[in-house]
């Protein structure tokens, strides 16, 4: 207090008294203070109570712009005066140092033509910086009297200051907490209203929902689908476990999917209060909530569905089984259409068997009557023709020509009865009225004769080469047949060869088969024609005028068949032709 003793001056100065009692008056209001400006009064009302005092004014820093204002001024005065007077004090840098050094200052402000005293600068402080001025014009300018003014001022000043400052903080404090509650209030509002929401969700799913804490084993929440489904209130639901109305529970595996489907919908069945179960479609949810484990249990209803699915499967396999009987009838129809369809192709093959039959007959019966009109005509003419010769002109034919007219006779004769033969051998054949009769047969015999035959009436010499196997000689076989099929081969080698080249005959057995092959070098037969010679009534295109049946070749392949033989034949045009026989041989005679 620089050496001032303040108590000693207070004594001495009564007038000090009305000063410290209204600090000590504004000290004790402090708290009840509730708005600024009554802050600001008061303060001005303290100062007024300084020794020689004529007015004040209080500047306090602008919300906007760090400039001070002018707040509040003493009623026996106007703001005009005080801003001129804070403008002075500026210039004159007293302001300044106030503000620098927080400190009270007394200025002495005579040559100022209106204040004519001095003015206290009264720095307004709060815990950091200034926080406001205040202008105190008074009359004492004795050096005591200022100094301990100016300390009382300053100590005013900080409690006007603390004063002002605890009051803006609680003004903050104040507006900080309304804020605050009215954020709680409005967060406690959305919290119900999400509540209310959410239970209203909860409520209005159309599928079942239980909650299950897992951590207390107890079901939480139950929305009045799953109640209704159950058949039970909510609060017979709530604090039971999921184990009692779900079947097929077991949360002990299953791992924390938080919110993410254990697993997708799987088929279940939920056991309702009368006993009963019902068909759900099911999904289970795990979730952590803090501390808490929540398994969310949804359902819907599906037994309408696994009956419908049951319907179907039974009308599908009634189906099944009706689509079986009519598959089974239609196979059987099926069958029977097969047959009939084979029975008809049999028809149809039978009836163009039939037909080709037909067509060969008539082709038979073609054939036959040209051969027969030809090949009977001839040899009748010429036996007539002969006769007549006879007849006629016995005396005049001396025995040579009378010879030769009788041999022109035999041989047509014996043309006839081969041919005879040869025609009554196929219808016997064709009738199956043809036996095997084996005898023994003296096969060079056999051979001779049929040459021998053929010379009657031949004109030309021709050259037979016999080549029988040494040792070759009596066979058991069918005379008939070998006959037959030996003259055939025999003639018509003479017949389709010049008298020039000789005729090979060879006759050789080997394993009991004997082999006969009848080699000429004539006409030969076209390759065209190699299939068809052994055809009834067939001749090929190469005979020309040579005379012949078409009987031949037939009789000797239906022989060789009676007798189980085979027949080779080989031919070239105009170079010639060999057939060759082979005819298993029977060791005992027939009747042996
Ligand atoms: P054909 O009385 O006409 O001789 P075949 O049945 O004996 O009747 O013979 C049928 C046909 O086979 C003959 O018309 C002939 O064209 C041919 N043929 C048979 N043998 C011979 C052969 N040795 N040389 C050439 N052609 C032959």
């Amino acid at each position: 207090m620089n050496g001032i003793k303040l108590t000693d001056n207070l004594n001495s100065e009564n007038n000090w008294k009305k000063f410290l009692t209204a600090i000590e008056h504004f000290s004790d209001s402090s708290t009840s203070h509730r708005i600024l400006p009554d802050i600001y009064n008061d303060g001005l009302n303290v100062f007024s109570k300084l020794p020689q005092y004529s007015k004040s004014a209080l500047f306090t820093l602008n919300d906007s712009t760090p400039e001070f204002q002018i707040r509040i001024a003493d009623p026996n005065s106007d703001n005009l005066f005080f801003n001129d007077l804070y403008n002075h004090l500026v210039d004159s840098g007293h302001i300044g140092i106030a503000l620098d050094t927080a400190t009270v200052i007394n200025v002495n402000v005579g040559d100022y033509s209106e204040v004519g005293g001095s003015v206290l600068v009264v720095p307004i402080r709060k815990s950091r910086g200034i926080n406001g001025i205040v202008l105190v014009v008074h009359f004492n300018d004795s050096e005591d009297f200022n100094q301990l003014l100016t300390k009382l001022c300053s100590i005013f000043a900080n409690l006007l200051g603390n004063t002002i400052e605890n009051h803006v903080y609680m003004n903050e404090i104040g507006h900080a907490k309304t804020i605050l509650e009215q954020k709680i209030a409005t967060r406690t509002l959305d919290l119900a209203q999400s509540r209310r929401e959410m239970k209203a969700m909860f409520d209005s799913v159309l599928t079942g929902v239980m909650v299950f804490d897992l951590s207390i084993c107890k079901i939480v929440r139950v929305n009045p689908v799953a109640c209704d489904l159950i058949g039970l209130k909510d609060s017979e639901i709530v604090g039971r476990s999921t184990i009692d109305f779900l079947r097929f529970t077991n949360y002990d595996d299953i791992h924390e999917a938080n919110g993410v489907p254990l697993q997708q919908y799987y088929d279940s069945e939920l056991m309702l209060k009368n006993g009963k179960t019902l068909a759900i479609l099911r999904n289970t949810t795990k979730l952590r909530l803090n501390n808490r484990v929540l398994i969310t249990e949804s359902f819907i209803d599906i037994s309408k569905i696994k009956e419908a699915e049951l319907a179907l499967t039974k009308t599908n396999e009634l189906l099944e089984l009706k689509v079986q009987e009519r598959t089974e009838d239609l196979q059987i129809v099926v069958h029977k259409l097969k047959q009939e369809i084979i029975e008809r192709e049999n028809a149809e093959a039978e009836l163009l068997k039939l037909f080709e039959h037909q067509k060969e007959l008539a082709e038979l019966k073609t054939r036959f009557v040209s051969m027969v009109s030809h090949e009977f005509r001839t040899p009748l003419t010429i036996i007539k023709s002969s006769a007549q010769m006879i007849d006629k002109f016995n005396k005049q034919l001396c025995d040579e020509e009378k010879e030769y007219y009788c041999h022109r006779v035999i041989k047509s004769v014996d043309n006839l009865t081969d041919l005879i033969e040869n025609v009554v051998f196929i219808g016997k054949s064709d009738a199956n009225k043809l036996e095997v009769k084996n005898v023994e047969i003296n096969l060079k015999q056999l051979i001779e004769s049929i040459i021998t035959d053929l010379r009657v009436g031949m004109n030309e010499d021709r050259n037979f080469a016999v080549n029988i196997q040494e040792g070759l000689c009596n066979i058991i076989s069918d005379d008939t047949l070998l006959h037959l099929i030996l003259s055939n081969l025999i003639s018509n080698a003479n017949k389709y060869s010049d008298s020039k080249n000789d005729i090979i005959i060879n006759a050789e057995i080997n394993n009991d088969i004997l082999m006969i092959s009848v080699e000429d070098f004539g006409i030969g037969i076209p390759d065209e024609d190699q299939n068809s010679i052994f055809d009834l009534f067939y001749r090929s295109k190469n005979v020309s005028t040579i005379n012949g049946t078409g009987l031949g070749l037939a009789v000797v392949k239906e022989s060789l068949s009676k007798l189980g033989a085979n027949i080779e034949m080989k031919s070239k045009l105009n170079i010639g032709s060999e057939f060759k026989v082979f005819i298993p041989l029977y060791s005992k005679m027939e009747n042996e």
